[in-house]
C-alpha cells in the first residue's frame, strides 16, 4: 500500500509523508499539512469499538495514518503506554452526556495529544541519533500538557513561555515544578506576545545551529490523537450507524477538527457545534462569509480559548473546498451551505459562561469549568435552532475544574476538589525564569541556554 500523503492548505509546497509532516510542523510555505485523502474506517469496524478500550480503538484509528512508517506493535506500545487514564462519559440527561477530557497529568484534554506527540517524537529522534529544542508559547493548558509529556524524553528539551499575570496558579505549577529537561519563562507580557517571540525564533538566522521544533495545534502530529475520543464517545453511545452531536469549546480549532478528521473517516455526525467566547471571528464568517480576524484576541475567562484568529481555520476550509492563508486572507471561498449544514457556532460572552456554571451546577449538580460552560451553552443555542429527535449528544469538558478554583469559588460559592496528580504537583517547589517581553533578550537565553 503506497503511504499516505500531506499537502499543505496553502499548496505550495510538496507532499510529504506522516514523519516529515511531524518533524517539520508547519510546510514550508506556511501552510498547514492535511491528509490529500483520508483513510477510511468500514461501518463494522466501527461498530467493532463498541467492545474495546480506548488504547486499543487509538491504535486502529491512527494505525490507518502510520502504515510503513511505524511498525504497529510499536504504536500499540505507545498507545497503551499514552492512555492510561480515565475518560467519564456521564450521562445529564436523556442522551446527552459531558465527555470529560480532563483526567490526564496536567487535568486538559491537551494531554492526549502531547502524550502520543512526545513518544512519536522521541522515537524519530532516536532512529535519527539527533536533538530538539521544543519552543512553545502557552495561554495555560498547552505548555504543561507539553512539558509533562516531554519530561525526560531523551534528546529534547522544552522551553515553554507563558504570560505572568494571564494564567491561573494551578496552570502555572503544572509546568514550573518538572525541572530536569524542561525550562519555563515567565514572559510580563500578554500571550500574544509569547507568541510573538517563539515565531521570531523559528525565523532567526542567528539561531540557525539550534534545532527547534515546535509543539503547537498546527503539528499533524497533534491533531490527529483528537480525532480518537470521538470514535471513543460514539462507541459507548451511539447504535452502530447512529449519528451523533458534539459541541467542542474552540480556540484554535484543533479540538473541533479532531470531530472533523472522525467524519471524514466515517463516523456519523449529525452536528459539530463549535462555541468561542468573545473572539467571535468564525461564527461571523459561518454566517455571512466575511472573515476578519480578532486583533488583538479578546481576554475571557476561557483563557485557553482567547485565540483571535483560529490556526486551524485553513484545514477546516480546505476540507470544504476553499482556501484561507494563515494572515487570515481568503483565496477561495469555501462551499459554505455545506458549512452551515455540517457545523453551528456561537459566541458566548463571559457573563454567559458563569451564568452557565451556575445553572448546570443547581440544576445538575454537575460542575463544569469555564471551558466545559462554553460547550454547554453553545449546545443549547444550537437546541434553539434544530431538534435533537433523540439522538446522543456529546459536550467536552476540556480542562478539570480544579485548574480554575479561584474562579469556580466566586461563580458558585465553593472550590471544587483536586485531583491527586494535581495535589502533588502545587506542593512541589517552582522554578522559572523571568523576562520582559524582548526578542534581544530571549535570543541570548536561548543560545546561552543552547550551550548549557
Ligand atoms: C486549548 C483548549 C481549548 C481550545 O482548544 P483548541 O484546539 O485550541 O480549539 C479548550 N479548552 C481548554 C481547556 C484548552 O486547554
Amino acid at each position: 500500500m503506497a503511504a499516505l500523503l500531506f499537502s499543505s492548505t496553502n499548496g505550495q509546497s510538496p507532499a510529504v509523508n506522516l514523519r516529515e509532516a511531524f518533524l517539520r510542523g508547519q510546510a514550508p510555505d506556511r501552510g498547514l499539512y492535511f491528509p490529500e485523502k483520508f483513510p477510511t474506517l468500514a461501518p463494522e469496524e466501527i461498530a467493532a469499538f463498541a467492545k474495546l478500550p480506548y488504547h486499543e480503538i487509538a491504535f486502529r484509528v491512527l494505525s490507518k495514518y502510520t502504515d510503513g512508517i511505524i511498525p504497529s506493535d510499536v504504536l500499540a506500545t505507545l498507545c497503551r503506554d499514552a492512555y492510561n487514564f480515565e475518560i467519564p462519559l456521564e450521562k445529564v440527561y436523556d442522551r446527552v452526556c459531558v465527555m470529560r477530557l480532563d483526567q490526564g497529568p496536567t487535568a486538559s484534554f491537551k494531554d492526549f495529544a502531547a502524550r502520543m506527540m512526545a513518544r512519536l517524537m522521541g522515537k524519530f529522534l532516536h532512529e535519527d541519533g539527533k536533538q530538539l529544542t521544543i519552543l512553545t508559547a502557552t495561554s495555560g493548558d498547552t505548555g504543561a500538557a507539553v512539558a509533562h509529556a516531554f519530561h525526560n524524553v531523551p534528546g529534547i528539551r522544552v522551553i515553554v513561555l507563558f504570560p505572568i499575570n494571564e494564567i491561573s496558579m494551578s496552570q502555572r505549577k503544572l509546568m514550573t515544578t518538572l525541572s530536569d529537561n524542561v525550562r519555563t519563562v515567565a514572559i510580563d507580557g500578554k500571550f500574544d506576545d509569547c507568541q510573538a517571540m517563539v515565531k521570531q525564533a523559528f525565523a532567526d538566522p542567528a539561531l540557525k545551529h539550534i534545532p527547534l521544533s515546535s509543539a503547537n495545534s498546527i503539528n499533524i502530529g497533534r491533531l490527529l490523537p483528537q480525532s480518537v475520543y470521538y470514535f471513543y464517545a460514539a462507541s459507548r453511545l451511539a447504535q452502530p450507524g447512529e449519528p451523533i452531536v458534539f459541541s467542542v469549546p474552540s480556540g484554535n480549532f484543533g479540538d473541533m477538527m479532531g470531530a472533523v478528521v472522525a467524519r471524514q473517516m466515517g463516523l456519523p455526525v449529525k452536528k459539530l457545534i463549535v462555541p468561542v467566547n468573545d473572539n467571535d471571528a468564525f461564527p461571523r464568517f459561518l454566517a455571512t462569509g466575511v472573515y476578519q480576524k480578532i486583533s488583538p484576541s479578546r481576554n475571557s475567562v476561557s483563557n485557553a480559548m482567547n485565540v483571535g484568529h483560529p490556526s486551524n481555520l485553513a484545514r477546516l476550509v480546505a476540507v470544504y473546498s476553499g482556501r484561507i492563508d494563515e494572515t487570515g486572507k481568503i483565496h477561495q471561498q469555501p462551499d459554505l451551505a455545506a458549512m452551515r449544514r455540517d457545523l453551528f457556532s456561537s459566541s458566548i460572552s463571559d457573563q454567559r459562561t458563569r451564568e452557565t456554571i451556575r445553572e448546570v451546577w443547581n440544576k445538575y449538580e454537575l460542575l463544569l469549568e469555564a471551558h466545559g460552560a462554553v460547550a454547554w451553552r453553545g449546545f443549547q443555542d444550537w437546541l434553539a435552532t434544530e431538534p435533537l429527535s433523540g439522538l446522543p449528544a456529546v459536550i467536552l469538558e476540556t480542562a478539570n475544574p480544579a485548574k480554575f478554583p479561584e474562579e469556580i469559588e466566586k461563580t458558585i460559592g465553593f472550590a471544587p476538589d483536586v485531583p491527586p496528580a494535581m495535589t502533588a504537583a502545587i506542593k512541589l517547589p517552582e522554578d522559572f525564569d523571568r523576562m520582559g517581553a524582548d526578542y534581544e533578550k530571549f535570543r541570548e537565553y536561548l543560545i546561552q541556554r543552547h550551550i548549557n
